[in-house]
Parts: C-alpha cells; sequence; structure tokens
C-alpha cells in the first residue's frame, strides 16, 4: 500500500521541509509502515507529525483524527506554507466550509485531512470516506482511546468502528506518552492488536526537574510570582489544577507586572483558540492555565512549565512539562506540591470511580436512550458523558459483555442485566498506584529523572546532571506553619517563662517554637523529636504545648495538614529500640509473606517495600486508618498511598482472627 521509498520521503524531508535527515524514530514509523499497522510512542517534538505527513505527500488520502480544534487551522496553514494539499474539517467552520473541505478531500484536491473525532458520528461521512478510500488513517493523542491513559475522551470510544466502517486502513496511532498497558488497551481499542511498536526514550536532558515543597496556597502563589519574575521575558506556562485558580493566579502575576493570560474549557472557544494563537506567535509570553490547554502546542521555545498543583500521575505531568524546551534547549520543569495536593487527587479518583449504583443508573439510562433510536455510531448524546465516572462505567459495561468493545453498540436490552464491576476496583487500584508513583517523584531525595524513566520503563544512567536531587539544589523543606498557631505557641513560652523567672528563649527557642508549629506534634514521643527539647522541658511542660496545639487544630479543622518529618525521624527511630515481635508472631508472618509478593510484582527487593522494622512498628502500633498510618516510623505518605490499603486490611483480617481464636 504505502511504498517503501525511504529515499523518497528523505528527498521530501529535504526539499519540503528543509531537514537534513529523519529524527529518533520517524525511519522506523515510516519503514514499518509500508506492511503494518503502527504505534508511535514519541516525545513531542520529535517531529511525530512527519510520520503521516510525508505519506500523504507522497500517497494522498491521509485522515488525521485529532482532539485538537484549535490547532488543526494552524497546522493546516503551515502545511499549506510548505506546498502540502491539507485541509480541516471541525466546528470552528461554517457549515458550507465544511461541506467544501470535504469536497475537496474525495476528489482528490487535497490529500491530508484533519478531522476531529465526533465528525465521525455522522455515518454519511464515513461513508464517503470509505468510499473515496482512506490509505492511511492517523490517529493523533491515540492516549484519548483509553481510559487507563490521562486524558480519556469518550469521542475516541468509536474509532475501532470507524475504523472498521472506513474499511480497515493502515493505521498509524500516536502519543507521546503511553506507558505499556495504555498502549496495549489502544490497539485492543483500534482492533490492530499485533500492530508494529515504535517505541523512543522519552528522556529529555535538556529539562531541568526541580520540586519545590509549598504547602500555603498563598505562599505557593507568591513563590509562582518569585519564579516568574526570574524569568521575565520568557515564554512559559503555569499549570493550575481549577479554574479559580488559573484565574487568580493569572491576576495576581498581571498585577505583579508579568502579563499572563488564563486559559481553561470554561471560555469561550474563539476566546481560547485566541488565547493559544497569540501564545504560539509570542504575543502571549505567559499562559496559566487547566489541563485544558496544551495539548499538541507546538511551540518551540517554550522556557519553563510550572505546576501551582501536582497532577494525579507522572505521564500526565511529564507530557505537560514536556512542553517546555522543545528546541533543545535548556528550560525549567518546576513543581510546586503540598500534602493537600494528595488529598485532592484522592478525591478525584474517588468521584472516577463509580459504585454499583452508579454503573447501574448509567446502564439503564444507555438501554433506554439505545431503545429511543441509535440513528448515528455515536448516539449517546442523549445521557451525561461528562460525568465523572462515565469512561469507567463504560468500561465496566463492556467488561462485562454488556457493550461492543469498539463502538457504544449495546449487546444487551436488559436493564438488569448483570455488571460485573471488577473493573472499576482494578481501575481504581491502578490509579491510587499512579497517585502513589507521582508523590515518589515529588517526595524522592534521588534523581527525579530515573523516577521519570522507570515509570516508562526505561532504564536511566546513573545520574541526570539537570535536576535538583543531582546537582544538589534540593530545596530544603521550609518551615510552613499557620502563624496563629505559631503566635499562640510564643505567649504561652512567655506565660511559662514569666512564671519560672527566665528569659523566653531559654524557655524554647524561636527555631523549636517553628517546628511545634510544623510538625505539631501529638504526644510526648513527637514533641521528643522536635529540635531543642529534651526530657526535661518536655517533663515540664510538654502536656501544655501538646494540648495548646490540639486545641488549636480542634479550632481549625480546615487547617492544612501538619508537616510530616523525614530526616530527623529516620534519625530518632534508628535510636529508639526496636518493638518486640517474636519471630514465629502470625501477623509477622502474614505481612512478611505479602511484602515478598508486593515486591515481586513491583520488581524491588523486599526491604524496599517495608523493612523489617517497619513491619514490627506497624504491629506494635496496630494503626485503623491512614491517619494512624503517618505516625507509624518508617511510613512516609508515599508508602501510605501505595501499600496504605494492603496493609491496614491485613492487620484488621489478623486482629478478627485473633479476636475469633
Ligand atoms: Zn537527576
Amino acid at each position: 500500500m504505502i511504498s517503501t521509498g525511504l529515499d523518497n520521503y528523505r528527498r521530501t524531508l529535504k526539499e519540503v521541509f528543509g531537514y537534513p535527515d529523519f529524527r529518533t524514530g520517524q525511519e522506523e514509523v515510516l519503514t514499518r509502515l509500508t506492511d503494518r499497522d503502527v504505534m508511535a510512542v514519541m516525545p513531542t517534538g520529535l517531529g511525530k507529525s512527519l510520520c503521516y505527513v510525508l505519506p500523504a505527500i507522497s500517497k494522498g488520502r491521509t485522515v488525521v483524527v485529532s482532539p485538537l480544534i484549535a490547532l488543526m487551522r494552524d497546522q493546516v496553514q503551515s502545511l499549506k506554507a510548505v506546498g502540502v494539499r491539507a485541509t480541516f474539517i471541525n466546528s470552528s467552520l461554517t457549515r458550507s466550509a465544511q461541506n467544501a473541505n470535504y469536497l475537496d478531500f474525495i476528489e482528490g484536491r487535497t490529500d491530508l485531512l484533519y478531522v476531529a473525532p465526533e465528525r465521525f458520528a455522522n455515518t454519511r461521512f464515513v461513508e464517503g470516506l470509505r468510499k473515496a478510500g482512506v490509505k492511511l488513517l492517523a490517529i493523533d493523542e491515540a492516549h484519548c482511546l483509553s481510559e487507563w491513559g490521562h486524558d480519556f475522551r469518550p469521542d475516541y470510544l468509536t474509532l475501532g468502528a470507524v475504523r472498521e466502517a472506513l474499511g480497515r486502513p493502515r493505521t498509524l496511532a500516536l502519543t507521546a506518552t503511553a506507558e505499556p498497558r495504555v498502549q496495549d488497551d489502544i490497539l485492543a481499542r483500534l482492533g490492530i492488536p499485533n500492530a508494529a511498536r515504535v517505541v523512543t526514550s522519552v528522556d529529555r536532558p535538556n529539562l531541568r526537574l526541580s520540586v519545590e515543597h509549598v504547602s500555603d496556597l498563598d505562599r505557593r502563589r507568591e513563590r509562582v510570582i518569585e519564579l516568574l519574575t526570574e524569568r521575565k521575558g520568557q515564554s512559559g506556562i503555569v499549570y493550575a489544577r481549577t479554574r479559580r485558580m488559573v484565574e487568580e493566579l493569572a491576576e495576581a502575576l498581571t498585577g505583579s507586572g508579568i502579563p499572563a493570560e488564563a486559559y481553561h474549557a470554561g471560555l469561550a472557544m474563539n476566546r481560547r483558540d485566541d488565547v493559544q494563537h497569540r501564545f504560539t506567535i509570542d504575543e502571549a509570553q505567559v499562559i496559566v492555565a487547566t489541563n485544558a490547554f496544551g495539548m499538541g502546542i507546538d511551540k518551540p521555545d517554550v522556557r519553563f512549565v510550572v505546576h501551582f498543583n501536582m497532577p494525579g500521575r507522572v505521564e500526565a505531568y511529564y507530557q505537560q512539562a514536556g512542553r517546555a524546551g522543545r528546541d533543545g534547549e535548556p528550560a525549567d520543569c518546576i513543581l510546586l506540591y503540598g500534602g493537600h495536593d494528595i488529598a485532592a487527587q484522592r478525591q478525584f479518583i474517588e468521584r472516577a470511580h463509580p459504585d454499583d449504583a452508579d454503573v447501574r443508573e448509567t446502564w439503564v439510562s444507555l438501554v433506554a436512550a439505545q431503545a429511543a433510536g441509535p440513528e448515528s455510531l455515536d448516539w449517546t448524546g442523549r445521557i451525561d458523558r461528562n460525568s465523572d465516572g462515565f469512561a469507567a462505567a463504560i468500561a465496566a459495561l463492556r467488561a462485562s459483555g454488556l457493550m461492543d468493545p469498539g463502538s457504544f453498540r449495546l449487546l444487551s436490552t436488559k436493564p438488569d442485566a448483570a455488571i460485573d464491576m471488577t473493573s472499576i476496583v482494578e481501575h481504581r487500584r491502578y490509579a491510587e498506584d499512579r497517585l502513589a508513583q507521582m508523590v515518589e517523584y515529588a517526595e524522592s531525595v534521588g534523581c527525579r529523572r530515573e523516577i521519570v524513566l522507570r515509570y516508562f520503563g526505561e532504564q536511566p544512567a546513573a545520574s541526570c546532571d539537570a535536576c535538583d536531587s543531582c546537582l544538589g539544589e534540593r530545596q530544603e523543606t521550609e518551615a510552613e506553619y499557620p502563624p496563629e498557631l505559631y503566635d499562640a505557641l510564643l505567649k504561652l513560652r512567655e506565660k511559662i517563662a514569666r512564671k519560672a523567672s527566665r528569659a523566653p528563649y531559654q524557655v524554647l527557642e524561636s527555631k523549636t517554637v517553628q517546628e511545634l508549629a510544623t510538625y505539631r506534634p501529638h504526644d510526648r514521643d513527637e514533641l521528643m523529636e522536635t529540635w531543642g527539647i529534651g526530657e526535661v522541658k518536655a517533663d515540664w511542660f510538654g502536656e501544655r504545648l501538646v494540648r495548646a496545639i490540639r486545641l488549636w487544630e480542634d479550632k481549625n479543622p480546615d487547617a492544612p495538614e501538619r508537616q510530616r518529618r523525614r530526616s530527623q525521624r529516620a534519625l530518632s527511630s534508628s535510636l529508639a529500640p526496636e518493638p518486640e515481635v517474636d519471630d514465629s508472631d502470625p501477623i509477622y508472618n502474614q505481612l512478611r509473606a505479602w511484602r515478598t509478593e508486593r515486591a515481586k510484582i513491583d520488581g524491588v527487593p523486599a526491604y524496599m517495600v517495608f523493612s523489617d522494622r517497619t513491619l514490627k512498628e506497624l504491629i506494635a502500633a496496630q494503626p485503623d486508618s491512614r491517619e494512624a498510618l503517618m505516625r507509624v516510623k518508617g511510613v512516609g505518605p508515599a508508602k501510605i498511598e501505595k501499600f496504605g490499603p494492603d496493609v491496614l486490611r491485613l492487620l484488621r483480617s489478623e486482629a478478627s482472627n485473633a479476636v475469633r481464636a
């Protein structure tokens, strides 16, 4: 179908685009494509699009599916500028312009057609393309096909059926980031499980990766202003989680002399197009955006990407951060991170995983909607596809054999058909695991690039020399304490000092007060870990300190989570005596068996899961909640995310066994 003319492609590359040779991956994709379907996983900036543009020039009749409506015009214009006969169809065009572009393609006056996926809901449109004969179907941002991916889109769910309806043309799925599991899923959805996979390294040595721990949101905003002031005049993106945060940040930045434009899905389409366009042509230098911004952005000279919040998974983070430095010049990827980011992501996972009743409700409305008569490949417009749990519900219905795996076709009409929820449970576990890995990235004291590369299944070099850890530039965890608590503790210090006729600093040094306000010890043991507090002071007024802290916490239930110790805790736990647990203890052996299993699954040595000592601490502490786990020595947030549910379940079941026995 597609000629082997690599030399031909190379000539076109030189003559039309002015590139001397292929970049990593391109040549292999083009070669494989001559006799097979291909999935290409290539980082953005490596010229993915040439993998379908070159075949389009030489053979014509290439359809490119892309969700990036705002970008199509620019993409087509730049192709036209070098003489490629390209066109596009999406909702930004008038009906007659859409028609004209369609006919141009069908009748062979253009070679490459960009289409938004929702266009395929029209069966006549699909039929017309089939009759004209599609030589290559390219699916850009293919990770949108999989709900295991990080940007699932319901519009992509029918592409398997579309490919079928087009007569199974040669297919090329492209994405910048998809770990192996997502790759499998994409290919299954497209009905091309045996496609060749061309996966290039995700490593981008020019990106400097760093993380700063800033819990307080006001302080975080200040920090963003500082970071951007240092980078004034550079092109950059700031990502924030919510629309409101985006608006506020953009305003704060502009107010501080750094003109910044807000971008999120709540803005009108033409407004969004405008912001994106002005960013591309350098009229807008800084964009503050939700994750709605940036897919497919091809601006080479973005010098920094700052994350105001931590995303829920490494893929999402790395894809967004990777929009910096596409020109290969140094660029900064800075993640700001704090405890409530984890809470927010956990909530998000909660919402994305519907329970039995929710899934049943979706199923019943699908059955009713289908009874009303499907008139296109995608007739689900009548039900709420944007609800949080929709993707997971569809996956469960498909896994239960109630829905066609590649389309919205129902395979049953019984409202009370049995639904298997296993996939949702599994998916939830998967999402929790992804989150744990993201937390590990944020909290790690080791090389950050190593974590990213391992995540994508690559073997990293020893040191990257381009992350804050390797460069020795880690920002020390700053003292983050609520000022009111600090003040309250200062007052208490004065009271104690007056009564004892001593100077306040002789009672507690300021640094100790700061530590108390930061780590908020809840008991004597925790208090003893505070810098500057020993036995004498703990006995003397320790109880009053803890009471003051707890009182403040009761009055401020919305206060950010207290900071957790790292190094000091490790140090003090190595000094404290090990809890006494007999080696034949059944709980201990249960935990060890679980640890062996878990280490095998994760491909790490057992002690990386938990040390023997930590297992003993767990048995001694008998934690019954995440909160309680936090207080167990040797258990940090990353481990709680990853292993918390398992450990709690094991301890619980052992406890109930013990009661029964
Ligand atoms: Zn490094």
